[in-house]
């Protein structure tokens, strides 16, 4: 990558200095679109500034988080060819990546924030929280945490702790507005009183997101934090709580922000984790390019240009600048995943194509057997394929006259193509292939056109039956290379069996 081709830096750093990214997912199951975006534009904005990923885990949720999720995240992010620098498996300075392996930093973090007065223990019972919270909603005032315990006096914590009291870890809100500057939504400021004091540590000692996740991009010196929309009501409290840490000298700088815009799904809504369009495995399992599934979502958000929808990860990570993605929410178009997949389908090298379908020839996706499979075959047949199939699932139904004993049986396709007097068209079209030259797919389309013409049939009506006879459907790759692949003689049976059964 040249390096004229490097657009600056976003604050806070400045010439010279590389930025330090991450992706931090909860590795809650298989990963869904929008965090795939998440991860990718980190991933290019850590490229293109010949930056550091950090890929870290954030499984302090032992309720929800599975060693088998975490192993699926690590394969997707390697599937989708999404390095990272630092993380699992590859180690790093600030190791271990888990924060399940942490524990003992927030403990250590939490205590200096309490000794320090910038955390204070809060006894409040949930009753107490929600009869005061439903009183200042009914008086029309704010109705976040009141700062009941800020400055509770030692006798008093003394009284809670005698009366059998637990407290959790409350972070203290400075007094005065924060503002930021977002690297994609520009200056935002949110006033006091629209962020109370928050818990960090819970009653039983566990530290909450609110504490692991800043205190994690601090300690791993983030530069910049890339994250979905839906995590910006956060920011302000983690600024405030990074200015704490800057203060207590466990971090260097407060980070730069900027919130990638909603993904929508059907019905103009939010695209939600539940949501069967938003999860990776479907695309992986349809036979998307990692590639191509990656252009495409590079796109909710951001362009490389105008009128450009196709390009390579090196072009991406050429032209990606965060300051070009877009604060508008970004609906998902599976038509236009589907459009831009099959582009990068075509640009594959033959070979390339023809391996990458392996999984699709084979069980459980492919009803033959394995012995059945004629590697030859399908490797005469491929080219064909590749300007034809949108994702590469597709091929299983488009090859499998090649590889079945007889072509598959569909009604609907019978009865379409089987229209007129399918028995006489048929009949003249076999005496003309059985004379054709069956190296040349150019002759057995003369056969097919030749019989049509004997029964005042175009060449599209014509072929029609006998595609129907050969494949079992009435559309697929190129009829008459197809028939030229099976061969004369299994060709030739074919089109007998169904004069047999249209006799029947
Ligand atoms: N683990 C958090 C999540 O998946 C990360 C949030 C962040 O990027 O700050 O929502
Ligand atoms: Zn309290």
């Amino acid at each position: 990558m040249a390096n004229a081709s490097v657009s600056p830096l976003p604050a806070p750093l400045g010439e010279g200095s590389t930025p330090r990214v991450r992706f931090c997912p909860s590795p809650t199951g298989n990963p869904h679109v929008g965090l795939v975006r998440t991860a990718l534009f980190n991933w290019a904005f850590a490229r293109h500034h010949q930056g550091t990923m950090v890929f870290r885990i954030e499984d302090t949720d032992a309720a929800r988080d599975s060693e088998e999720s975490y192993e699926q995240l690590l394969d997707s992010m390697r599937w989708l060819g999404l390095d990272w620098d630092e993380g699992p498996g590859t180690g790093g300075p600030h190791a271990p990546y888990r924060q399940s392996q942490r524990m003992d930093l927030y403990k250590d973090v939490a205590e200096k924030l309490l000794a320090a007065g910038y955390a204070y223990p809060c006894y409040c019972t949930t009753e107490e929280l929600d009869t005061r919270r439903d009183a200042a909603r009914a008086a029309g005032k704010p109705s976040g945490y009141d700062g009941h315990c800020r400055d509770l006096s030692a006798g008093r914590k003394a009284a809670y702790e005698a009366e059998g009291r637990t407290s959790i870890v409350r972070f203290r809100m400075p007094d005065e507005a924060i503002t930021f500057t977002d690297l994609v939504r520009g200056e935002i400021t949110v006033q006091p009183e629209n962020v109370p004091d928050y818990g960090i540590v819970r009653a039983n000692g566990a530290p909450l997101y609110t504490l692991v996740n800043p205190v994690d991009d601090a300690l791993m010196e983030i530069t910049h934090v890339l994250r979905g929309e839906d995590l910006l009501s956060s920011t302000p409290r983690q600024i405030a709580l990074y200015r704490a840490l800057v203060e207590l000298g466990i971090a260097k700088d407060t980070p730069a922000f900027g919130h990638l815009p909603y993904v929508m799904g059907e019905g103009n809504k939010k695209l939600s984790k539940r949501d069967p369009q938003a999860s990776l495995n479907l695309y992986r399992e349809r036979g998307f390019l990692p590639e191509g599934l990656l252009n495409y979502l590079s796109l909710l958000g951001w362009s490389i240009a105008e009128d450009r929808d196709i390009f390579s990860m090196d072009e991406l990570v050429a032209a990606f600048d965060i300051a070009d993605v877009n604060a508008n929410p970004a609906r998902f178009d599976l038509k236009k995943a589907e459009h831009v997949n099959a582009e990068h389908i075509r640009m594959l090298d033959v070979k390339t194509f023809t391996e990458a379908c392996g999984p699709w020839l084979k069980a459980p996706f492919a009803p033959w057997a394995p012995e059945a499979f004629d590697a030859e075959k399908w490797t005469r047949i491929a080219p064909y394929a590749q300007t034809r199939v949108t994702v590469l699932s597709d091929i299983t139904d488009n090859v499998d006259f090649l590889f079945l004993d007889e072509p598959v049986d569909d009604e609907a396709s019978w009865t379409k193509a089987m229209k007129g007097d399918p028995v006489a068209l048929l009949t003249t079209a076999r005496a003309h292939l059985e004379a054709a030259d069956w190296s040349d797919p150019e002759s057995l389309k003369n056969a097919v056109l030749t019989a049509g013409e004997a029964h005042g049939l175009k060449l599209g009506k014509a072929q029609a039956p006998v595609r129907v006879a050969v494949t079992g459907r009435t559309v697929g790759l190129p009829l008459f290379e197809s028939l030229e692949i099976l061969g004369r003689e299994k060709s030739l049976a074919r089109v007998d069996a169904a004069l047999a059964k249209l006799a029947g």
